[in-house]
């Protein structure tokens, strides 16, 4: 056999039940045919924690501990039972009689109440113990050649503050002797976690260093690779609980790994790099839930060019700040006050550069904060008396967020991306450092801000700035046809163009739908139907502006009037809007500028090119006029499908009544067809085109004739429809006075350039552009004073689903090219 060793460790959630020993087995097996297989587990999930709090229960006289330790006892049966039922007598005696003695130094801290450091080192290093017999007994039984070694046996570490110095070379004789009288099985299960002092007391790594132990034995045993199996795909960018979009990071260096580590990315043990470094071993981060999973590679270089690897963040924090101008150019003053920290065992995480030495800024964990502060209040004593130090100010629940990245020391504006970043989503920085190597920037924040903070950072450097939250209210006929033309999109745009639009939420008047993940736009229809949720603004507004996601834009596609009074505060949010709904900008004038002026502030879009002519670039088109300089001289259009469609077809062949109802029955008009006849919806565009031209005007400038008679204006929808014929003959005569001079009827919308704004019908010779118009069909006629003689005509189809969700949809596009997107 081979005398080549292979390191694979597995994390707590990686051993939490039988199911989880046996996954744990499966994917060992298969390296045992070309490599000796050193297996280093932690204690069943949850299990160190137990046992740590039955300490604590004893200390305080509680005796439930007793009943925490039967339950842990119960739980480690119970899986015995599950993973070895015919085989299990001895390890059974063996788990009991811990228990017992576990139970009779905890009598003894009941009585006492001290739990010394030493019992709860001793007690809490068990859950390894019993793990590393348990799937040794699994992988006896099930015929594979084992065997399990108690970590306490061979290595030997001093404690110190928070971490332990390791005895290497008393390790390694350990080690070795133990190799020459070791059966020479395929497996080794050996206990992380656990070590021994060199007075031969039980000791432990400290919390979560099962990951060291693996990179310990990795060295000893002189192995190529250790894989640390857990709960995750691998290192992601960023805490995958608090940053939904956080990506497994392929590739790490040593130095970036423990960086993230020591930040708090808890999956890995910020010292298990060391080890790795001094013999050159990679470190596999792999999901035992998922082993087909690539994982993420650790070695001494990491390829991948991503200038920023990922962000950390250590909570319970505090903020020193020690302040006086006696420091100013005083020799030894960090010295001194450092040093004092050591002396009482306060660890200090980070500590803040300023150029002035006026101040010394640093961050220490709340645990230690008070201590860190009566400590320095107490050597200080004389300066404070004098005045020479003026404040030892104390600030809680602070965090640190840190962002790593070997990238950063060759590319510039990284340091001002991250806290550009930060103040964008309104982030308040407390202290800054930057770590000598370049590898780090670190930012002390409130600890409250910390998720907000870790999605801002993330979706600036990770995510591409043309990805897009989109919320979609009203499902309708536009809404809906919007949706469906973005589903068949929306994959293209992503590989093609590098827009990654991002429906995360879509509302209808009485529900609505919310999405995280990736949402698979194709069965958006039943599952609105079915879903359970009821329409609430708040509440969809509040999921669509995700921190986690650069932008976020709202689609009204409904013509509601009470939407359009949020508009201000979603943009005042930092939310984009793109709407077809008329109401806003066709409303009071005050609100009109106040939403520019709220979405300038906040550098927000506000897009509406399906305002006028749905989906013809009608807008677009005046707005370029006007910004290169052109002065409109009149603008005349065509600018209702509905009465396009109704004049175009009135002939003489049949009655205005007659048409009006085909028009209603084709659903070519609104439910009430008087909506569209009284001119009301024309006014509204005309005067969104001259607010367009900087008229500052209100509805009530346009001069509107309605098509609907006086006497009809009250009457019930029905009655309207059935007696409208009564009214054909004037229109008819007004058909044949402007047939009798060769000329057509159309209902035109005109605005002049001294302010005038009219709508109503109009008569235009054979040969005019609109005289030839084609079913629904718009058209705008701009007379400028550089399209003067010849005006320019934009025409088409100026109504109906297809076309205005389209001019929805290149809204969306428009919007994200705004944002960055190539054309
Ligand atoms: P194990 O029990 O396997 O040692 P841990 O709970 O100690 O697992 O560590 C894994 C957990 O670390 C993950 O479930 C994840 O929630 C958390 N975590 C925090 N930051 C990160 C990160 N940057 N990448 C991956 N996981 C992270
Ligand atoms: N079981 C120990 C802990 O929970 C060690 C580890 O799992 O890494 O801290
Ligand atoms: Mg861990």
């Amino acid at each position: 056999m081979t005398s080549k060793w292979i390191v694979h460790k597995f994390g707590g959630t990686s051993v939490a039940d039988a199911d989880r020993y046996r996954a744990a087995a499966e994917i060992v097996l298969p390296h045992a045919s070309d490599e000796r297989v050193a297996i280093v587990v932690s204690a069943m999930s949850g299990v160190t924690n137990g046992l740590i709090h039955a300490v604590e229960l004893a200390a305080s006289r509680d005796e439930s501990y007793a009943n925490k330790l039967q339950e842990l006892l119960t739980r480690h049966l119970e899986t015995i039972e599950k993973l070895t039922p015919t085989q299990s007598a001895s390890l059974r005696e063996t788990i009991i009689s811990d228990f017992k003695a576990i139970e009779e130094v905890l009598r003894g801290v009941w009585i006492t109440r001290i739990p010394s450091e030493r019992i709860t080192e001793f007690v809490a290093g068990h859950g390894e113990l019993w793990s590393a017999q348990m799937l040794h007994a699994y992988l006896e039984a099930n015929g594979h050649s084992s065997t399990w070694l108690d970590a306490r046996t061979v290595l030997i570490v001093e404690p110190d503050s928070n971490t332990v110095v390791i005895d290497w070379k008393l390790s390694q004789e350990n080690v070795n002797l133990w190799q020459a009288d070791c059966p020479n099985t395929n497996f080794v299960v050996i206990t992380g976690y656990v070590a021994a002092t060199h007075d031969g007391s039980a000791t432990t790594l400290k919390r979560n260093g099962s990951d060291l132990s693996a990179s310990i034995f990795a060295a000893l045993l002189d192995a190529d690779s250790v894989t640390i199996w857990t709960d995750v795909d691998g290192v992601y960018s960023a805490d995958p609980r608090r940053v939904p979009d956080a990506i497994v990071i392929p590739e790490l260096s040593y130095q970036e790994a423990a960086e993230l580590a020591y930040f708090g990315a808890k999956v890995i043990h910020p010292n298990t790099m060391s080890p790795a470094i001094a013999k050159n071993i990679t470190v596999w981060i792999k999901n035992s839930f998922k082993p087909e999973a690539p994982g993420t590679r650790i070695s001494s270089s990491s390829s991948s060019d991503l200038p920023i690897k990922g962000f950390a963040a250590v909570e319970n924090m505090a903020l020193i700040n020690v302040e006086g101008t006696g420091m100013i150019g005083v020799p030894g003053v960090a010295h001194k006050l450092f040093g004092a920290l050591r002396a009482v065992g306060v660890s200090i995480v980070m500590i803040s550069q300023a150029s002035s030495e006026h101040s010394i800024c640093f961050a220490v964990p709340s645990a230690h904060a008070l201590l860190a502060k009566k400590t320095i209040e107490e050597i200080f004593f004389a300066e404070l008396q004098r005045g020479e130090v003026q404040t030892v100010d104390l600030r809680e629940s602070c965090c640190i967020l840190a962002m790593v990245g070997e990238g950063m020391i060759e590319r510039l504006g990284m340091a001002g991306q991250f806290f550009s970043a930060l103040g964008k989503a309104g982030v308040n920085v407390r202290a800054i450092a930057q770590g000598s190597s370049e590898r780090n920037i670190s930012a002390v924040i409130e600890q409250h801000e910390a998720t907000k903070a870790l999605r801002a950072l993330h979706s600036a450097f990770y995510l591409s700035s043309q990805t897009l939250s989109i919320g979609v209210i009203g499902a309708g006929l536009i809404g809906g046809t919007f949706l469906d033309q973005l589903t068949a999109r929306v994959q293209e745009l992503r590989t093609e163009r590098g827009i990654d639009l991002r429906v995360r939420g879509i509302m209808n008047s009485r529900k609505m739908i919310l999405h995280d993940g990736q949402f698979l736009l194709d069965g958006w229809r039943n599952e609105l139907d079915q879903s359970s949720s009821d329409a609430d603004i708040e509440q969809f507004v509040n999921h669509v502006h995700a921190e986690h996601l650069p932008h976020a834009v709202i689609v009204d596609a409904t013509a509601s009037a009470d939407l359009p009074k949020h508009y201000e505060s979603w943009v005042s949010r930092g939310i984009n809007i793109i709407t077809p709904n008329k109401q806003s900008n066709s409303g009071p004038l005050a609100s009109y500028v106040s939403l520019r002026n709220a979405a300038r502030k906040h550098q927000r879009y506000f897009l509406y090119e399906t305002n006028v002519g749905a989906g013809l670039p009608i807008i677009h088109t005046l707005r370029g006029l006007i910004e290169t300089g052109d002065q409109i001289i009149k603008i005349e259009g065509v600018l209702s499908g509905t009465l396009s469609y109704i004049l175009n077809s009135f002939d003489g062949t049949r009655t205005f009544s007659e048409i009006v109802r085909e028009a209603h029955q084709l659903g070519l008009t609104e439910p009430d067809p008087r909506l569209d006849l009284s001119g009301v919806d024309v006014a509204r565009k005309l005067i969104i085109l001259a607010r367009e031209m900087g008229l500052q005007v209100e509805m009530d400038a346009v001069e509107v004739e309605s098509m609907v008679p006086e006497d009809l204006r009250s009457a019930t929808l029905e009655e309207y429809l059935n007696t409208l014929g009564k009214h054909d003959h004037a229109i008819a005569d007004r058909l044949d006075s402007a047939r009798a001079t060769g000329n057509v009827l159309r209902y035109v919308g005109v605005i002049n350039n001294d302010g005038s704004m009219s709508a109503g019908l109009r008569t235009y010779p054979l040969d005019h552009p609109f005289a030839s118009l084609k079913g629904s069909d718009n058209i705008v006629s701009f007379q400028t004073a550089r399209y003067n003689t010849q005006p320019m005509i934009v025409r088409g189809p100026g109504a109906g689903p297809e076309v205005t969700a389209a001019g929805v949809f290149a809204d969306l596009l428009r919007l994200a090219s705004f944002l960055g997107a190539p054309q």
